[in-house]
């Protein structure tokens, strides 16, 4: 096939070094860190011992292990579905197919209102094409939806079952899955509505975009109730030691509140969280019901001293740093599109081209993927303070610690993740690092603490049962993988 492309063709190699320059950075940058100053620890079973029997850590193991692999597996199915698409040109042959169509659909069409809003969109958007754009990108969402779904089922419903995590029924389970794609799929179309159409119109699309959205995402936590209010039903925690411990946490901290909330998360899950939202005296305080039905008034009131710290970290030039990066990152999406584009390969032409899509997200997956230990590390770095603000705040070690190893036997993270896991991914500090900080903040205070042992340590008895069936499904995990 002979290319009778006009435009200059930029050389072969600038691409490829554009790209592999700060894959190459990053790592180099990340190697150089000391793995202490990365907040990466080996744990061994001897460190974990007085506060977890090795049963419990065996169980994780069995739980956690598996889910390592199926992350792989679905990293590798979504790169596979982008190189089909790219490679293989099938974006094109998609989009040839939305055109199709909705060009027969248009003209099908005689509602006249529905008539009049295609002509004003085809206004905004440049020519009638917009419908196959919307099209496309709910075909690409709903062919990687079902590619996923087997593995979003079996981790997200069967297994979570099997472990005791989860407590939903399947009907529940399902219309939570259908809410989900449904508002991806609503806000997905409106972005690419959007963004491309932006695109066809203005070569510096990603100026005009890259400040506004910018400024947006400063103010994307007053989203956060919207959200959750979606999923999930709250109610105002009643009146008690919980909330006294609570209100008294907040005023020592000085935040202003509206009001302590109770998230019912009891008849989906076994897990537990709490969280913080809102702006000033708008500020809520959120707790699963299920954590309140497993710490006492002092370990809760350390999670929200916790959250509290995150609060109190907040910086607003960070913030605005982080997210002034978007506009030099849209222009090197764009300039990466037409580059490719140019090469007339991957079945789109630029970046006003919707049948980009699938490139896009591939070059955010990769771009995550590099930054994922950088953006991980300041995570750890940013629990470690929030800790030690909570530590500070609270003075009661003793309850930060017993909370902390209630929060694992709860929530089994992995208790003994190897190196590179956490290199890349592990955006908290380990259970056993944030237990040591609690011990060395009560050595150097002169406050006595219980000696560990794992009985000590035990979750309360009716939450216990809560946990049979996950305990029963652990012990015949662990039995079968011996
Ligand atoms: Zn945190």
């Amino acid at each position: 096939m002979q290319q009778t492309s006009m435009t200059p063709r930029m050389p072969r190699s600038i691409p490829s070094i554009a790209l592999a320059a700060p894959v190459a950075m990053t790592f180099a940058l990340t190697l150089l860190l000391p793995s202490k100053a990365l907040a990466l620890t080996s744990v061994t079973m001897e460190q974990l011992r007085p506060y977890f029997f090795d049963e419990t850590v065996q169980r994780f193991d069995a739980y956690i292990w598996p889910a390592y692999a199926m992350a792989f597996v679905e990293n590798a199915i979504q790169i596979c579905f982008w190189a089909a698409l790219l490679l293989f040109t099938l974006n094109a042959s998609l989009m040839e197919r939305c055109l199709c169509f909705t060009e027969s659909l248009g003209r099908r069409i005689t509602s006249e209102r529905l008539q009049r809003l295609g002509a004003v969109l085809s206004k905004v958007w440049g020519d009638s094409t917009w419908a196959a754009a919307i099209l496309f990108v709910l075909a690409y969402l709903a062919i990687e939806q079902l590619l996923f779904l087997p593995s979003s089922f079996y981790f997200g419903w069967v297994r979570e079952h099997q472990f005791g995590f989860s407590v939903q029924s399947l009907p529940s389970w399902l219309w939570d899955w259908t809410k989900g794609f449904v508002f991806h799929a609503i806000s997905m179309s409106a972005l690419v509505f959007g963004l491309f159409g932006l695109a066809r119109r203005h070569r510096k699309w990603w100026l005009l975009l890259g400040i506004p959205c910018s400024i947006l995402m400063l103010g994307a936590g007053v989203l956060d109730p919207l959200r959750t209010k979606m999923f999930r039903d709250d109610e105002p925690l009643p009146t008690g030691p919980v909330r006294e411990a609570i209100v008294a946490t907040l005023t020592k901290a000085g935040v202003e509140y509206e009001d302590v909330r109770v998230l019912k998360m009891r008849e989906i899950s076994t897990r537990v969280n709490a969280f913080i939202f809102g702006v000033g005296p708008s500020r809520r305080v959120m707790l699963y019901d299920t954590l309140i039905a497993a710490m006492t008034p002092d370990e809760i009131a350390n999670v929200v001293a916790h959250e509290l710290g995150h609060l109190h970290d907040r910086s607003l030039v960070m913030n605005l740093v982080g997210s002034l990066l978007l506009t030099p990152l849209l222009w090197f999406t764009a300039w990466l599109l037409r580059a490719l584009g140019r090469r007339q390969r991957f079945g789109f032409d630029d970046d006003r081209d919707v049948r980009a899509l699938p490139a896009i997200f591939a070059f955010l997956f990769a771009l995550g993927a590099v930054l994922g230990p950088i953006q991980a590390a300041t995570s750890r770095y940013r629990e470690n303070r929030a800790d030690d603000y909570a530590l500070d705040l609270l003075q009661k070690p003793e309850a930060f610690r017993s909370m902390m190893i209630k929060l694992a036997l709860i929530n089994a993270p992995d208790l003994h993740p190897p190196l590179w896991m956490q290199f890349q991914w592990k955006t908290h500090p380990l259970v056993i690092d944030r237990i040591g900080r609690a011990e060395a903040f009560a050595k150097a205070r002169g406050i006595g603490l219980t000696a560990p042992t794992p009985e000590h340590f035990a979750l309360p008895e009716d939450f216990q049962k809560r946990l049979t069936l996950r305990a029963k499904a652990l012990q015949t995990e662990v039995v079968s993988t011996e």
